[in-house]
């Protein structure tokens, strides 16, 4: 599916998460992408700002805290509903839950790349 121009521009956050660290991401020892990791890191998927730009929903809001805009970096770092498995993920990965920061800690740490595909297990 093209984006168009009122799209949210979601490759562009992956985009600019990993191709900074493409390298380590490509040479790295540890950890698969799972289906639900890719949700997180893609921003496709059950998130309302997706599920509203193609159509299945008619709101991106969300429907666990009704915050404006359901978005993998809400779910991965704004949502109260998953504060607990946040605390659990930053104790890990660090307090900066942006993509870039939290890829640049699983490319360099497999407790980090394992605390991240656990998250998207039990959140999404
Ligand atoms: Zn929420």
């Amino acid at each position: 599916m093209a984006e168009s121009a009122d799209s949210p521009p979601l490759w562009r956050r992956t985009v600019g998460a990993i191709q900074p660290c493409l390298e380590q991401w490509l040479d790295r020892e540890w950890g698969e992408v799972s289906y639900r990791m890719t949700q997180v890191l893609t921003g496709h998927g059950c998130f309302g700002e997706y599920l509203c730009w193609i159509k299945k929903k008619c709101t991106a809001r969300c429907h666990h805290c009704n915050g404006n805009v359901d978005s993998a970096q809400h779910t991965l770092a704004e949502c109260p509903a998953w504060a607990g498995r946040c605390r659990a993920l930053t104790h890990a990965v660090g307090a900066d839950l942006s993509l870039p920061a939290v890829v640049v800690v699983m490319v360099g740490s497999e407790e980090a790349w394992r605390a991240f595909a656990s998250f998207c297990e039990e959140v999404i």
